[in-house]
Parts: C-alpha cells; structure tokens; sequence
C-alpha cells in the first residue's frame, strides 16, 4: 500500500474469505501526519462478529481441531514468510496511522513480529501435548494440554501488529481459533496482516477478522462462542471486560496501562542513559503503555540528570512518522493529542517545565506535541499517577534507594520499569524490588522467550515466552485402570 494513496476496503476477512459487511457503515481512516483521511474501511457490526464467530468455531471443531503440533508449526512458518515479504507495506501503514516512527515500526511491527511467528512456529513443532504420567496410585493417567477452543482477541492502537500477533501466536501453537478486533484507530494493517495469512495458507476460519468500535468488542467478549478472551488496551476497559468474564467465568487476559518509573541510581552514565531513554521512556512518542514516564533521580545528581533530560527531549527530531530520521512522530489521533495536552496544562500547574510543553512549529498539521519534561514532580501528581500516554516525562527527586524503590512502587500499577546504573549486579537488585512485570537494566526491550505482563492495574496473565500458552490451554487428565 503506497501512504501517497487512498487505501479503500470493502469486506472484512472471514472464514478464509473476503465477504461483504453485514451493513454499510464505515470508518474514515486519518492520517497522523497531516489530519487527512487516507482510507476508509467498513464498521464491523455485531452481525458481523457473529459470523465470525461461527466461522472460528466451525474451524476449531473441524480439521484444525486435529491437526498436530508439527502442521501447525509449519503453517506458522509460512505466515512468518507472508509477513516478512510485506514489512515495508505494514510499517508504512502503522506509521501513517498512529504516528509511530517508521524506523520503530519496520522493527517492532515489522522484523519482531517475524521472529516471534519462527519462535511460535519452532514451539509448536517441539512442544509436547500429551504425557503418559505414572501415578503412586498403582495406575498412569494421560495428562493432556488442550487448546480451549475460540479465542476474542481485542488490541488497541499503538503497536496494532506486534499486539495481533501476541494473541495469534499462542493461539496457533495451542490448536486454538480466533477472532480478532481491530481498533478504529488502526485498521489498514489488519489488511495487510488477513492477506499474509490468507497467502500462508492458514486454514478458512482459523483466523478472521472484524474491525469495530467498543461496543463491537464488548459483544465479542460476552459471545456464548468464544471461549477465551485476549485484551490489551485501557485499565478502564480491561475492568469492564474483567466484570464481563468474571460473570461468564471466561478465561481473559488483560494487557492494561502503566506509569512505569525509571529509577536512575547514583552512578549512572548520562550518555547511555540518554540514548537508552530514547526507547525506554520516549517510544513511539509515549505512546507505549510499558514506558518509563516517571524518571526517578537522586538528589546528589538531580540538577545534572534534570539539565541532561532536558536537552535531551529538546533535541529529539519530531517529524513526520514516515521519515526514517523523525525520532518523534504525531499522536494517534486528534482526540489523542487534546487527551496528551490536558495533561500538559495540568502539569504546568503541578511542577516546573523544564522541556516542550507545546505544539512543534514547521511540522505540518497532523497531531504532533514537543516532547515535554517536568522537574519538581511530587509522585502524588496527576501528572506522576496517571498514564498520559504521549511525551511527557515527570522527573521525580528521591533521598535514597529505599525512597527510590517506595516511590516506584507507589502507584497503582505496575508494568514496566527501568534501573540505569554502571554496576549491573546493584542494579539487579534494586530491579528485584520494584511490583512490576517486567523491568530493564540500563534499557528496555519485551524479550520473545520470556513473559510479559502486569501487576497491579496493569493486568492479569502472561503473553510470550512458554508461559502465553498457560491461557489458551487447559488441562485434561485421562485416568486409566489398572490392568
Ligand atoms: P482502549 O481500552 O480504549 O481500547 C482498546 C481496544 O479495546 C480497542 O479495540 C477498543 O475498541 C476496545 N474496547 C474498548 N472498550 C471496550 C469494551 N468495553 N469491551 C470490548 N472492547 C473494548 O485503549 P486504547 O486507547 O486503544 O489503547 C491505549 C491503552 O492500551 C493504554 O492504556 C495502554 O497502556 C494500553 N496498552 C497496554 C499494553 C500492554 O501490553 N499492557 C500494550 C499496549 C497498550
């Protein structure tokens, strides 16, 4: 898909087709980069998730439901080929939705999804299903993993690949089925992503696709036919659909927010601090919910760190999310920025500006803000407490490392994190004593073989590494007599 160029859909990809929505309703896709509508895709309604549904269950209950591990691997794999062939396609299509910089989504939408597809693909291959147990009670049992049958994946809109494919992968290796909802904010890749599995040869049904608005979602969460809920996205909507679940007693995964603190020890070194941060607390112009917005620094170094942070976020190239040398792209969304600029003006009530606090000049008219840096910030802040979800970062001055730690920890959730310090093994430790599910030493980066998840208000349930499989298999013991 060249960005230059409207991109028009008209069917939603179900049960290894392209069939006709069930209505006429449709979305305007916008561009970050200049506020322009550049596509536009139908609305998925609840007729049509119903469809999908059926397909994804006649999929399950079909030959799907049969095949081994090693035919799934193999399938896996050739999705992986698909994907690989249209990195430059997908990237280009994220970046023009949600703003992310293309040098960012050509890897983590792009080249990371492709990995993770081969890591999927070599763990269904190799992975044992069943296990002939003997048992003290003088007989053996089977002891079976069994996939749990249809799966309602719902991602948001800033990583909308790597997200897809965080539930698709498990799925896939567990013999499950899905359906999967797309949020408004991006939907040309999920083309893209449905045309790669239809190319691979992923059997009608197993995967289908149904871009909608919440109430889209909420219907796939409570559908009778789905078995399994996969959700990534808001701590406010993961509660919602957590209440949905709990009632069903439906197995559900929440990926939510986060407000993760980067604690800097006294020791750091401010170049690859730096430059680690570029990623770590600047992503995908915050825009990612794993950042590290909070940046805890000790009093003995504040005025240096605070200084360096600053000029840092001055000099980051915010452009457009196309040019592979923007480091900072538009926000997702006009509605996303007035969120990202409400937060703004209510830190420059709560602290010191000390980086941004604007709109960027010479940058076009999509949604962009200067990242912007906050000294002076109380951890009782709005600006410290809640997920602004954008380039704001809140510098947050600490007496010592017990202060450093009772800081990061006082927060309601608990997903990311940071400890920047020249003696890894110290800050090993300090890293041990953060609530949180995941936390980088001296950087930031989600590891494919180890899982990711929150604490917290930050979620239930673990997605990559073996552990992603726990929540789309259940057990089954066959006992079997004596003689
Ligand atoms: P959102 O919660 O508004 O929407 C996420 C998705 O859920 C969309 O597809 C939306 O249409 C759908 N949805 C919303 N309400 C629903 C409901 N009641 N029932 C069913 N579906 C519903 O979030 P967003 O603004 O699209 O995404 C940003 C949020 O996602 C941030 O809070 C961010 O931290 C979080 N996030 C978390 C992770 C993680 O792995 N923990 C990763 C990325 C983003």
């Amino acid at each position: 898909m060249a960005v230059t160029e409207q991109s028009t859909r008209d069917a939603f990809f179900i049960g290894g087709e392209w069939v006709k929505p069930a209505t006429d309703k449709r979305f305007k896709v916008i561009g970050a980069n200049t506020g322009e509508v550049i596509g536009s895709v139908p609305e998925g309604s609840i007729a049509d998730i119903d469809r999908a549904v059926v397909a994804a269950r006649a999929a399950f209950n079909g030959a799907w439901g049969r095949t081994s591990g090693a035919e799934r691997g193999a399938i896996i794999n050739k999705f992986a080929d698909a994907i690989e062939k249209r990195i430059p396609e997908i990237s280009a299509a994220v970046s023009s939705q949600n703003g992310m910089p293309i040098s960012l989504s050509s890897q983590l939408e792009g080249a990371y999804v492709v990995g993770l597809l081969r890591y999927y693909a070599n763990m269904a291959s190799t992975m044992q299903f069943e296990e002939r147990r003997p048992s003290p009670m003088g007989f053996d049992t089977l002891v079976r993993r069994e996939a749990l049958g249809v799966v309602g994946g719902i991602v948001p809109w800033n990583y909308p690949v790597v997200l897809s494919i965080l539930k698709i992968g498990p799925a896939l290796v567990s013999g499950c089925t899905l359906v999967l909802k797309p949020s408004p904010g991006t939907v040309l890749d999920s083309y893209i992503i449905a045309e790669a599995a239809q190319e691979a040869g992923i059997p009608a049904g197993v995967i289908n696709w149904v871009p909608g608005e919440r109430e889209v979602g909420a219907h796939l969460v409570a559908h009778p036919g789905i078995n399994k809920v996969a959700f990534t996205g808001s701590t406010a909507a993961g509660r919602k659909i957590a209440e949905v679940c709990g009632r069903l007693l439906r197995p559900v995964t929440l990926e939510l927010g986060g407000k993760s603190a980067a604690i800097i020890l006294e020791d750091a070194e401010i170049a690859p601090l730096l430059e680690g941060m570029g990623f770590a607390s600047f992503g995908n112009n915050g825009q990612t919910c794993a950042a590290s917005t909070r940046i805890l620094v000790p009093a003995s170094r504040y005025d240096e760190i605070v200084d360096a942070v600053a000029s840092m976020a001055k000099s980051l190239k915010v452009g457009n999310s196309l040019d592979p040398e923007t480091q900072i792209g538009p926000m997702a969304s006009e509605a996303h920025r007035n969120v990202v600029e409400r937060y703004i003006a209510t830190g420059k009530g709560e602290a010191r500006l000390v980086a941004g606090g604007g709109r960027p000049k010479n940058v076009g008219n999509g949604w962009f803000v200067e990242p912007t840096v906050f000294a002076d910030v109380d951890n009782k802040a709005t600006i410290a407490q809640e997920e602004i979800f954008g380039p704001v970062l809140s510098i947050i001055k600490y007496k010592d490392e017990d202060d450093a730690v009772r800081i990061a920890n006082d927060s309601d959730f608990g997903l990311g994190g940071t400890v920047w310090s020249k003696d890894s093994l110290h800050a090993q430790d300090v890293a041990r004593r953060v609530q949180t599910g995941s936390i980088g030493v001296n950087g930031y980066m989600l590891d494919i073989n180890a899982p990711f998840g929150g604490v917290k208000a930050s979620g239930m349930g673990r997605e990559l590494g073996p552990e992603s499989l726990n929540s789309y298999l259940a057990y089954k013991s066959v006992y079997l007599p004596a003689g």
